[in-house]
């Protein structure tokens, strides 16, 4: 068959783009990539030959070769695992199927002129893990020879890295698994030199469980230890080690913010290696929810991303199990619901929630950057796990009114005012929109912290909990806050009192408002904005009705009450009009303009722009107009 061309994916044609025009700190990562797909494949292959023994025929050795040609200055790293036929040539290295690649890609070119090839940002590169294509950074072309296992048929894939690439049937493929010839580009003739070879080998894939042998002409030799990392004693593992373990099974490329190395013993008997990662991956909040642990059954990998392992809120964290108890012949369907797996995930969860808990305490600014990350998922698990619940709310971290720091319920607890009963918060989408919000100058007033939350999820666990230690949440968005109650600080009373006449102008406004508004009211929370919307008791908060309208769950917004501040300068002015002359409609027109203003401030479009414009101009013509 005659070579066919295929395009790459566009996504894949700007990552080359990135790989090959940006000075990249660290070439060498090329090889911890090619040696870490090769490790998968013969991962891969052993999971296959435990229902099917014959797929490795008279090669059962698995394991990874180097090999480096001098007269031809290539390269080559081939192993003996899985393989691939056409189709998986053309998919696998033609497309990304990761999510999140196409934003990765556009945040890491941002700042470049328009067209200009080449990342601004190489930090960000190094947070992804850029995988096979890290071949071109270091050569071109790149040969690709593999046979699938089990498949009789060879086949050829070759690019110089530059928008396409060819496929063709081959007689030279290797008799099973995959070799990836890199023809060295000018000036990275260190990539022949077998010192430097054996170093980088030794120092990014010690942790490699197959055997990685180094062959130059006739002679070849061990470069590993080739055993299980985590079967190896905690004080023989050197930082470095946990953390290129931690890149290869997370295909990240960022350190690890944790480790977590354990073995259980007893009733059941589990290794786990586990890692929180220091920047967030890309595909954090996927639907699937999907959690990355990889589950091995005696030294052998078993299934990928596991959901049995650990919890949804917990899919942040990478890494393996290796069970001992485990049959190797389990299948997938025999994961779910599996009780041993249970007791796994239950056994993870704790030490998890343990180790967080730790760190927590033992350096709070490095907690803070692991809350950053990941709080919004931890917090699902306060809804989802009522066991853990007191646990996770130990480790939850507010941003409230009482400064710029981070709160915890604790001390949020010990920061009350006589008198209140309740912990209030308020929910928005910004954090600074959320701090001017008109809802908190009276809270603001009485020295009474306000939780701020800008987490979708904080919508459904603040219901799900409702109290804590015996203090229920309450948000500030709502009628009846019952603030009046909290004395202010110092006795500070020295405020105006209510304008005369309030009762009827707020008697007034209801009338000029009508169904516009449930109710007009007045505020005990305001004290320097004149109004401010609020959901009625009982009535959907405002936040959560806004969550609803985006996702589309809801049509109707619910009706609003508009409070009113009886003490502010501008009530007081329109209730002396009270009894003047077309006092009735300047009250309707000021009303009208109030609601809308109030809108704008909760952050929702005025309901009737053009209105609002002709009363905003009339009302700024009587102040300027002779
Ligand atoms: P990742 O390893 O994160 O999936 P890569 O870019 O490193 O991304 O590799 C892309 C895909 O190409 C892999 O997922 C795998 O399916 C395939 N692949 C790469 N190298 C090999 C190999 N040596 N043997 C079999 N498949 C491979
Ligand atoms: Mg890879």
């Amino acid at each position: 068959m005659a070579e066919e061309r295929h395009g790459f994916q566009a996504e894949v044609g700007r990552l080359l783009d990135i790989v090959t025009h940006s000075i990249y700190s660290d070439k060498s990562v090329f090889l911890r990539e090619l040696v870490s797909n090769a490790a998968d494949a013969c991962d891969r292959l052993r999971y296959l030959a435990i229902t099917r023994p014959e797929i490795l025929a008279d090669d059962p050795k698995l394991g990874i070769v180097i090999e480096i040609d001098r007269a031809k200055r290539t390269l080559g790293v081939a192993d003996n695992g899985i393989g691939m036929n056409r189709a998986e040539l053309i998919d696998h290295l033609g497309t990304i199927a990761r999510s999140g690649t196409a934003s990765f890609l556009d945040e890491a070119a941002n700042g470049g002129a328009p067209g200009a090839p080449g990342a601004k940002n190489p930090a960000l590169i190094g947070q992804f893990g850029i995988g096979f294509y890290s071949a071109f950074m270091v050569a071109a072309p790149v040969e690709v020879s593999s046979r699938k296992a089990g498949e009789g048929q060879g086949w050829r894939w070759h690019s110089e890295g530059r928008g396409d690439f060819a496929v063709s049937e081959s007689a030279e493929a290797p008799a099973r698994g995959t070799k990836v010839t890199l023809h060295l580009r000018q000036g990275e003739d260190d990539y022949l030199e077998p010192e430097h070879l054996r170093a980088l080998v030794v120092k990014h894939s010690d942790h490699i469980g197959f055997p990685i042998h180094f062959k130059d002409g006739g002679a070849s030799h061990a470069l590993n230890s080739a055993s299980a990392l985590w079967m190896r004693p905690k004080a023989e593992i050197a930082a470095e080690q946990y953390a290129d373990f931690y890149r290869h099974h997370a295909h990240a490329a960022d350190e690890p913010w944790a480790v977590l190395h354990a073995h259980a013993e007893g009733k059941i008997e589990y290794t786990a290696l586990l890692f929180v990662p220091s920047s967030r991956p890309f595909d954090l909040f996927n639907p699937e929810r999907n959690n990355c642990v990889k589950l091995y059954v005696r030294r052998v990998f078993v299934s990928e991303a596991c959901a049995e392992i650990l919890p949804g809120y917990l899919r942040f964290v990478r890494g393996i199990v290796d069970s001992e108890d485990l049959p190797l012949s389990v299948s997938r369907e025999m994961l779910q619901n599996n009780p041993l797996l249970a007791k796994i995930r239950s056994g993870l969860t704790k030490k998890i929630l343990a180790e967080l808990a730790r760190k927590a305490e033992s350096d709070a600014p490095a907690y803070i950057a692991f809350w950053e990350n990941f709080g919004a998922v931890l917090k699902e698990g306060l809804y989802e796990d009522k066991d853990r619940r007191a646990a996770l709310l130990g480790l939850a971290r507010f941003r409230s009114t009482a400064g710029e720091d981070w709160a915890t319920l604790g001390s949020y607890l010990e920061r009350m005012r006589p008198g209140q009963e309740a912990i209030y918060y308020l929910s928005g989408e910004n954090l600074e929109a959320l701090r001017r919000s008109p809802q908190l100058e009276g809270f603001r007033a009485r020295g009474v912290e306000v939780l701020l939350l800008t987490d979708s999820v904080d919508e459904f666990w603040i219901p799900a909990i409702g109290v804590f230690e015996g203090k229920p949440f309450k948000s500030v968005t709502r009628g009846g806050a019952d603030i009046d109650k909290i004395a202010k600080p110092n006795g500070a009373d020295g405020q105006p009192s209510d304008a005369p006449g309030i009762d009827n102008l707020i008697a007034l406004m209801r009338l000029a408002l009508k169904d516009a508004v449930k109710d007009v009211r007045r505020s005990d929370r305001l004290t320097d904005s004149p109004v401010c919307l609020v959901a009625d008791e009982g009535d959907i908060d405002i936040n959560i009705e806004r969550l609803l309208r985006q996702h589309r769950q809801l049509d109707e917004v619910a009706k609003r009450v508009l409070e009113v501040n009886a003490r502010h300068p501008l009530l007081a002015g329109l209730a002396r009009r009270l009894g003047l002359e077309g006092a009735a409609d300047d009250i309707a027109e000021a009303s009208w303009l109030l609601l809308e203003q109030a809108r704008i401030m909760q952050g929702e479009p005025v309901a009737d722009p053009a209105a609002f414009a002709r009363r905003l101009t009339q009302t700024m013509r009587r102040a300027y107009e002779e």
